[in-house]
């Protein structure tokens, strides 16, 4: 081959290459679809990391308003004071950098779901061919209640910083006082867990001192053999619980929970108020569910019932499964894969299961756990308990403790990372 036709071939070549991926990567620049997702918790970045890992040329764009996502899970460790804040805080850097999603820091204020946009608080609007809204939970008013002066940390981050210094700055012998909401709330074992936890620091540290416990609920409802021995055996002489107490109002001043069944005076009062869905959920008439306070959605694809094209995921939906960030994850990966194959013109899968997992630190040395598998069942269009699939823990222990900790770095590996 003569150097002639040697450097016209690899200029030939080159512009071939050329010609053949550049009008590629313009096609793929206009006319990829667009994946929204609105939220980056448990159920969002997972939703938005695994439309990217398993259709790598769909545009994501992720809009969460924080930096970094604080961990609502193993929170109660940071009361009892066995893990810091940053242990439990984490970025959205792989999303971006690894996985090719774009990240936008800014509130949605509002959907138009005709117009497939959103509409962020700068003005700025996103059009989007599917939506994914993954905005957790909001609290019921409460009348009275102010956060800034009784701290639900319900959703980590500075109500979590708030409480643990009111806690500290509790005198010995004095009561903590926390209300739990009726069910369906985030994470049903999560009020229980509390308890015990902050009945474990208050014995470390603040000796004499109770933890009274008002449920709504007519009885513990999540671990309740674990729970139970841990209130009137591990925490006897300091957990007092009751049941079936509706909360009327706070006076957060003197910190007085009013219920009726009397009135509880706290040295720190925490009150687990009502919950729903985010707002944009509310706001976008997406809370179809007949308590007015969810998302109806399919479970073949999270999509709404109310607006084709939307689909709903974690603490938010209403298909009955439970508020928790487990089985957010599994949602959102049932969710990410509908999309695709609707993308794709093909029809969701339709057998998905999803499992939920709850590890509840009891002490500083113990847990307790429960699991639950769920099916997709034809009949019903429902997501129901594969019978025999579950299992909870009868006592806290230690093995349970360092599978706790183990499942957690799993989970927010398999989100964040
Ligand atoms: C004490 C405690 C212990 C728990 N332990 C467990 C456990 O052991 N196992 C388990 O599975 N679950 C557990 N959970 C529950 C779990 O934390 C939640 O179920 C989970 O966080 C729900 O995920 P999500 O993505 O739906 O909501 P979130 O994690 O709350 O994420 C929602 C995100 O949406 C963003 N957002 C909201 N509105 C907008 C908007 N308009 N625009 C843009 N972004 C918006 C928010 O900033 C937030 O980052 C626990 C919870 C608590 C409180």
């Amino acid at each position: 081959m003569n150097t002639f036709s040697r450097r016209n071939f690899l200029k030939a070549m080159g512009s071939a290459t050329a010609l053949a991926t550049f009008p590629t990567i313009l096609k793929a620049a206009n006319t990829n679809p667009r994946v929204i997702v609105i939220g980056g918790g448990f159920a969002g970045a997972t939703a938005a990391k695994y439309l990217k890992h398993w259709s790598p040329s769909l545009n994501v764009t992720l809009v969460e308003p924080n930096a970094s996502y604080q961990s609502p899970i193993l929170s109660n460790l940071v009361i009892n004071g066995q893990k810091s804040l940053s242990d439990i805080t984490f970025n959205y850097n792989a999303l971006q950098q690894k996985y090719g999603a774009n990240v936008v820091h800014e509130w949605v204020a509002g959907i138009d779901a005709a117009g497939k946009k959103v509409e962020l608080t700068s003005g700025r609007t996103l059009e989007y061919d599917r939506l994914i809204v993954a905005p957790g939970i909001s609290f019921n008013p409460v009348s009275g209640l102010d956060f800034d002066k009784i701290p639900h940390a319900w959703k980590s981050g500075d109500q979590l910083i708030q409480l643990k210094q009111q806690l500290d700055a509790m005198p010995a012998g004095g009561n903590f006082v926390m209300t739990i909401p009726p069910a369906p709330y985030r994470c049903p074992p999560g009020p229980y867990e509390r308890a015990c936890l902050v009945a474990d620091y208050l014995r470390r540290n603040k000796p004499g001192s109770k933890v009274i416990v008002l449920d709504a609920n007519p009885g513990i409802i999540a671990e309740k053999e674990a729970f139970s021995y841990a209130f009137n055996t591990t925490y006897a002489g300091i957990i007092e619980y009751h049941t079936d107490v509706v909360l009327e109002s706070v006076d957060s001043d003197r910190r007085i929970a009013i219920t009726d069944a009397g009135d509880f005076d706290a040295d720190v009062l925490n009150v687990i108020p009502v919950q729903s869905a985010g707002k944009i959920i509310t706001a976008s008439g997406l809370a179809n569910h007949a308590s007015g306070r969810w998302a109806n959605v399919d479970p073949l694809s999270y999509e709404s019932t109310a607006r084709p094209g939307i689909h709903v995921i974690g603490d938010s939906q209403g298909t009955g499964q439970p508020k928790a960030g487990h089985i957010a994850n599994a949602e959102a990966k049932v969710c990410a894969d509908a999309i695709i194959r609707l993308l794709g013109g093909r029809q969701p899968y339709q057998q998905p299961t999803t499992n939920s997992a709850c590890y509840s630190p009891i002490s500083t040395t113990t847990a307790s756990w429960a699991t639950v598998v769920y099916r997709y069942n034809p009949a019903t269009k429902l997501m129901t308990p594969v019978p025999g699939s579950s299992g909870a823990a009868h006592r806290a222990d230690r093995e349970s403790y360092r599978d706790m900790l183990g499942w957690a770095g799993n989970l927010f590996d398999d989100t964040f990372a």
